[in-house]
């Protein structure tokens, strides 16, 4: 994440803040949750990595400090007999790496193997047992107190009422309660056929109907349950053998388990649920890993309100939030302006995403979009990335709203919206043709040879609006790419790849690729062998430029013209802030610092020509001799200038040995 400045981080945890609290009561209070689960995570995690960056501004109300819910008043309280916390998340492979190495150095050992579960998204309740007979179960509450729902509980068929076996003492267990997703389904069609509110997730019907004041119709939503912690000290060594113990004290125990000899295995596992978890018939919203040693563990400890000793795999979300940093617009085949976000990349559906298309004015005018907004991404599988919705509540009155530009960023000429159309156009119907052409050429062989970007791609690209210009082609990541026709994750990767690998080009690619007119590849390599850089050849005249052999004074008008138009700066500075740049070669600039004095009659030039050629290379030309002048170049009939040079014993060459230095 970007380093936010003090102040900008503290207003920004606020808000944060104030949204995730309101979203939580929403969700653990009214089982109504307003946004998808994956947005909450996506702005808790923000909130979290501001919170470790600047730990003095923790508020104790953070939503980063407590767990979970708060029991509501209709049920009676109950304390827990030991917290019932909360799990760290994890939202990627590295992260799954970086808390395997935090652990390591913490425990000192080096070879830990892990118990991996699927993390399946319901209520956690804690039962109770006395001399086997279940006597309390309890929702999690804020984690230290729940409330009192055993009469439900009880109707839960994989609930056992008494325990397998003589059992003496109190035994705690933790685990989920769940439904199917058939069973969630089936009830909110019936809840629809009665005029009720449909619930949002099977967990928040799920906790809304073990929170029921009437226990027959926790009855009637067939809830499941998974049992997968003991509480109770019962000298067992492993989480492994915990889940084997519930088992035969006749819980219902996940099947969908596994012991991991090491990190890579455990990585294997959570790959295979990620591309799996939909033929599951219940949620699940990713793995627990836990150290399988439960006296490692236990000397793990804990960190703020979760152990150190498990974390929670997060699958890769379909929704996420992000910040739009532009909107920007590229003309279609038609000539169609369509305006387009371009995002702080973020990982969602499993790729990397940086921009989505916003369809026309109207669309972000109705979901009122603005350039700096924080807002909500989603894309589902291969589907195309779309912006939701725009967080107003975060906004800090920096955002600016979206305005259509009057002229086309391409050509220049007018852009316009007949009447009762939602879609603006180009007024130049050649606009979108020339655009096109540039990319070609900017891809092409001579210029940035970029393998796999031929011309269908390109259409496909500038009619998705994906890019705009060729700066564009380096701002790609394969989440833009996979949903488009033709592209898999492989091509997609191939094709981010061969980009990035242009990066850096000679010089005369460079300037060829620019597509300047009048500079073919030839005319190309004369401007990179003369010029040292851009730089010099943003400022050369028109003179200047119409020196370089070679090259004449239209070709010299039309560099020198391009280099004036804004458009072409802007392109320039975007390809340099996206790293983009040229080898510098060394150039013909030998004479730099070195004065030269001609006297004679030349053969192939007249002494002034070859004056300018040498100030051209950087040289001086000097009039006189002196101790400074480092050569004498000596013609037919030269005059006193020999004598004295030779006196002072400075170098004299011939005419042919100035060319050759030249
Ligand atoms: P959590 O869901 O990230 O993880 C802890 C929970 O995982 C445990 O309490 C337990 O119930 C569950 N779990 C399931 N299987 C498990 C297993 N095998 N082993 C251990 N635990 C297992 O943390 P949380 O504090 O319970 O809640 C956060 C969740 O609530 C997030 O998913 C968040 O998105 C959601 N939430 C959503 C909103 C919203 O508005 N949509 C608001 C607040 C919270």
């Amino acid at each position: 994440m970007k380093k936010l400045k003090f102040d900008d981080a503290k207003l920004r945890a606020a808000q944060l803040r104030n949204l995730l609290n309101q979203y939580s009561y929403e969700y653990y209070v009214l089982d109504q949750p307003s946004i998808d689960d994956a947005v909450y995570d996506s702005l808790n995690n923000e909130l979290k990595e501001i919170e470790e960056k600047y730990p003095e501004i923790i508020t104790p109300d953070s939503p980063t400090q407590r767990v979970g819910g708060k029991a509501l008043r209709k049920f009676e309280k109950i304390q827990h007999i030991s917290p019932m916390l909360s799990l760290s998340d994890v939202f990627n492979i590295e992260e799954i790496r970086d808390w395997e190495k935090r652990i390591i150095k913490l425990s000192g050992i080096a070879n830990l193997d892990f118990f991996c579960e699927l993390k399946i998204d319901g209520l956690s309740t804690m039962l109770t047992y006395d001399n086997g007979i279940f006597i309390q179960g309890a929702t999690r509450g804020d984690g230290v107190i729940g409330e009192n729902v055993t009469q439900n509980l009880k109707t839960i068929p994989s609930i056992p009422l008494r325990l397998r076996g003589k059992q003496v003492g109190r035994l705690d267990v933790r685990g989920e309660v769940f439904m199917s997703k058939k069973t969630f389904e089936k009830v909110n069609l019936e809840q629809e056929k009665k005029g009720l509110q449909t619930y949002a997730n099977p967990r928040n019907l799920s906790a809304g109907s073990v929170r029921q004041l009437d226990p027959s119709v926790t009855a009637s939503r067939s809830l499941d349950t998974y049992i997968y912690e003991i509480y109770t000290d019962l000298g067992l060594r492993t989480h492994e053998k915990k889940h084997i113990v519930l088992a035969e004290l006749g819980f219902k125990t996940s099947r969908f388990v596994k012991r991991c000899k090491n990190i890579d295995e455990v990585i294997d596992y959570c790959n295979y649920w990620e591309n799996k978890r939909n033929d599951l018939d219940f949620q699940v919203d990713g793995l627990v890993i836990n150290v399988n040693d439960n006296a490692i563990y236990d000397k793990l400890g804990f960190v703020g309100k979760a152990p150190r000793g498990s974390v929670a795999y997060k699958f890769s979300a379909e929704q996420v939030t992000t910040t739009v940093e532009e909107i920007r617009v590229n003309v279609g085949r038609t000539g169609a302006i369509t305006p387009f976000a371009v995002m702080k990349p973020v990982k969602v559906a499993g790729s990397t995403v940086s921009r989505a298309t916003l369809h026309n004015e109207d669309e972000i005018k109705r979901k009122d979009i603005r350039i700096g907004d924080t807002v909500v991404l989603q894309k589902a599988g291969d589907i195309i990335p779309e912006v939701v919705r725009s967080l107003p509540e975060l906004r800090t009155g920096k955002e600016k709203i979206f305005k259509m530009p009057t002229k086309c960023p391409i050509c220049g000429n007018l852009i316009i919206r007949p009447d009762g159309e939602a879609v603006a156009r180009c007024s130049n119907s050649r606009c979108y043709a020339v655009e096109k052409e540039q990319l070609i050429h900017f891809a092409s062989k001579d210029a940035f040879d970029i393998d796999g970007l031929g011309e269908k791609i390109i259409e496909q690209l500038l009619n998705e609006g994906i890019v705009s210009d060729a700066a564009d082609f380096f701002a790609l990541t394969e989440g833009d790419l996979i949903p488009l026709e033709r592209f898999a994750d492989k091509s997609a990767q191939n094709l981010v790849v061969a980009i990035q690998s242009k990066r850096k080009v000679s010089f005369s690619r460079f300037l060829y690729g620019l597509g300047i007119r009048h500079v073919g590849a030839v005319t190309a390599s004369l401007l990179a062998e003369y010029f040292h850089d851009l730089d010099e050849l943003k400022k050369a005249s028109e003179e200047e430029l119409s020196n370089v052999e070679g090259i004449g004074t239209v070709v010299a008008k039309s560099i020198y013209d391009w280099f004036k138009e804004n458009r072409n700066l802007k392109l320039l500075s975007k390809l340099q802030s996206l790293g983009v740049c040229y080898e510098k070669i060394k150039i013909r600039n030998g004479l730099r610092g070195k004065t030269f004095v001609v006297t004679g009659s030349l053969k192939t030039m007249s002494r002034e020509e070859a004056e300018e050629k040498i100030r051209l290379l950087r040289g001086k030309a000097s009039g006189s001799v002196s101790k400074s002048t480092d050569y004498l170049v000596v013609g037919e009939n030269p005059g006193s200038k020999l004598t004295k040079a030779e006196k002072l014993g400075i170098k004299i060459i011939s005419e042919e040995e100035m060319l050759k230095m030249l």
